[in-house]
């Protein structure tokens, strides 16, 4: 994919680690949710225990990774990351939970993503403080019970309809992220401009804000890329009409959607009559992977109101007609 933003929200890098928050304090926005993660953490700790196992579901790009690395540093806890599709076998697994200490916070990304023989493991794991593990086969294979100490699973997911029943119900704390609202994304901007040093306007925020896809992945990006246009273009300061040429040039509409998500938009229309279509057809006929289709550009365009998911497929709104200047009885350019 060529498109800016979902190429570039899938690598890490050294600034975006510098961006992110290290404690609760710093971290911007989702309010009820904070206040109640830190009754939960204090509890923990005044009970001198691990906290309970939590579940972190929401598109890419919200806070998931960075809220797991805080809550194991509020802890005052070792924090140990992984990915589901990263852990091939039950060895994996098994070779990560054995070294974690006591009180440890692990992650594990893409929790929907486990194998069925992980999954089974990590129920027990969970649970119990344990692992079951076979030695030896056939008539001689036998049981061991692997102890663990008490730990605290940290499970994220873009997908929270993928997770089997049984895991989600090992969870005792389920936190659903959702997009920010433009006053948090403010400031989540205004503070990342702080430590990057870069002097920004208060309209400048704004406009980011505004673009960002309720997304603080997408602000920080917005606004590294508009440092660079206010670097090259302009006197090194953002200000509104800096951001208005950058979004321009990076082909951004004020609603935040990107030159791909108004092709998603337009094959719909155009293609497909406004839909329904299929997520897999879809995908194909724009160039794009379904995963990316389906976590990335679908969750922002259903929340604005541009695209309706249907069990029959994908539609395109009125309004999506009206963006992109399309009527909607003779499917024309107006
Ligand atoms: P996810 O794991 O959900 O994909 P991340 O935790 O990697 O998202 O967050 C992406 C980036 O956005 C982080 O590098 C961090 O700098 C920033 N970020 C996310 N949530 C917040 C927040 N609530 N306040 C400030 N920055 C945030």
């Amino acid at each position: 994919s060529d498109s800016f933003l979902e190429a570039e929200y899938r690598e890490e890098d050294a600034l975006e680690g510098r961006l992110r928050p290290q404690r609760l304090k710093e971290f911007q926005g989702q309010r009820a949710l904070k206040e109640n993660l830190s009754v939960f953490i204090s509890a923990a700790k005044e009970r001198q225990e691990s906290l309970d196992h939590v579940f972190l579901s929401g598109p890419p790009g919200l806070g998931k990774t960075t809220l797991a690395g805080i809550l194991a540093n509020e802890m005052g806890a070792e924090f140990k990351v992984t990915s589901a599709p990263a852990l091939e076998k039950p060895k994996d697994l098994a070779g990560i939970l054995t070294t974690l200490g006591e009180g440890n916070v692990f992650f594990i990304d893409e929790v929907h993503r486990l194998k069925p023989a992980l999954e089974e493991m990590l129920y027990i794991a969970m649970e119990d403080y344990e692992i079951d593990w076979i030695v030896g086969q056939g008539p001689a294979a036998r049981t061991i019970r692997i102890p663990l100490p008490p730990f605290t699973l940290i499970g994220a997911t873009t997908k929270a309809g993928q997770v089997t029943g049984p895991l989600f119900s090992r969870f005792g704390i389920t936190v659903r992220m959702d997009f920010y609202t433009e006053a948090d994304l403010k400031a989540i901007i205004a503070r990342s401009a702080s430590i990057l040093s870069v002097s920004i306007g208060d309209d400048a925020v704004a406009a980011i804000a505004q673009c960002s896809r309720g997304t603080p992945r997408v602000a920080n990006r917005l606004l590294r890329r508009m440092r660079d246009f206010a670097q090259i273009l302009g006197n090194g300061s953002i200000d509104a009409g800096i951001v208005s040429e950058g979004l321009k040039r990076l082909e951004i509409d004020h609603f935040g959607l990107e030159k791909h998500d108004r092709e998603i938009l337009r094959t719909i229309i155009e293609q497909y009559d406004g839909g329904p279509v299929g997520a897999e057809t879809l995908a194909i006929s724009v160039g794009e992977a379904v995963e990316s289709l389906e976590d990335f550009y679908e969750p922002f365009l259903i929340q604005r109101g541009f695209l309706q998911r249907t069990p029959r497929g994908r539609t395109a709104t009125p309004l999506a007609y009206q963006h992109l200047g399309i009527d909607p009885n003779t499917g024309r350019s107006k």
